[in-house]
């Protein structure tokens, strides 16, 4: 197992900022060889180290691409923030832009306090979520969505159509395919880990979302896992796909996020495929 200390830095994006805060112990599953039987198993959180609460300016911050500690910053015109929720072995993320918000996955089940947390540091409340976006249907990743649901009231989830039936949801999931556009975000159909898995785009602040379809490894990306994906063949075609799109950075499932050279990095790992 991997462990990350908690970190938070700051990624310089042409005219703005974003801030990515990395809050808690993170361990790599999904992805890894050292995640058990598969990636939709939930660990439980009395055998995990419970993440803390507050990590934003803290003494252990390690800031990236910045001589400031502050989590908080803008990317883009509009003006937008992305936050990571480290939750155990997987992470979700928050997008705020314009005291709105977006939440891509949801993690494992039983961890919604983690995503509560995650939007006060980000200062906006559940009723600011507009929409959730689930990459793909793996407990790991859904597994928080019928709690997320009822407490954002005011919330449409999204996913890819092959995925939806998987998925527990207390009002109806709307279908999402390649192109379409939820909150100004491009998703993007990337198939292969499983049927339905969608990565997000944020073109203006040059991150991509990447759900589970790569995993970050040491600092680095690789693609998903054989062990835990449906088909390879479409899971490296999607890698292919992801290498020809403009970002920096890459916020992944699983491991690290990327900060830099993100799409660079892809099309090195995609040659090899
Ligand atoms: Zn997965």
């Amino acid at each position: 197992m991997e462990l990350f200390s908690r970190r938070s830095f700051l990624v310089k994006l042409g005219k703005g900022t974003a801030a990515v805060a990395v809050l808690g112990p993170m361990t790599v599953a999904c992805g890894s060889d050292t995640g058990g039987a598969d990636d939709t198993a939930v660990a439980s959180p009395s055998t995990t180290s419970t993440p803390p609460t507050s990590a934003v300016g803290s003494t252990s911050t390690a800031v990236v691409g910045s001589s400031t500690t502050s989590g908080s910053a803008s990317v883009g015109s509009g003006g937008s923030r992305w936050e990571r929720v480290a939750m155990t072995n997987v992470s979700a993320y928050i997008l705020v832009r314009d005291s709105k918000a977006v939440i891509v996955d949801t993690g494992h089940a039983g961890l919604i306090e983690d995503i509560d947390a995650g939007l006060q540091r980000v200062g906006v409340g559940w009723g600011d979520v507009g929409d959730v976006i689930l990459t793909h249907m793996h407990g790991d990743h859904i597994g928080g969505l019928p709690a997320v649901m009822d407490r954002a009231t005011a919330a449409t989830a999204h996913a890819g159509e092959p995925d939806i039936e998987a998925m527990r949801s207390p009002r109806p999931i709307s279908v999402v395919a390649d192109g379409d556009e939820v909150f100004g975000l491009d998703i993007i159909g990337t198939p292969g880990h499983t049927p339905g898995h969608v990565c997000v785009l944020d073109r203006s602040a040059g991150i991509l979302v990447a759900g589970d379809a790569l995993i970050g490894s040491d600092g680095g990306i690789s693609g998903p896992n054989p062990r835990f994906s449906s088909d390879m063949n479409e899971a490296n075609a999607s890698v292919v796909k992801l290498a020809g799109l403009d970002y920096s950075t890459i916020l992944v499932g699983h491991g690290d996020p990327v900060t830099s050279n993100g799409s660079t990095l892809v099309a090195e790992l995609s040659a090899t495929l």
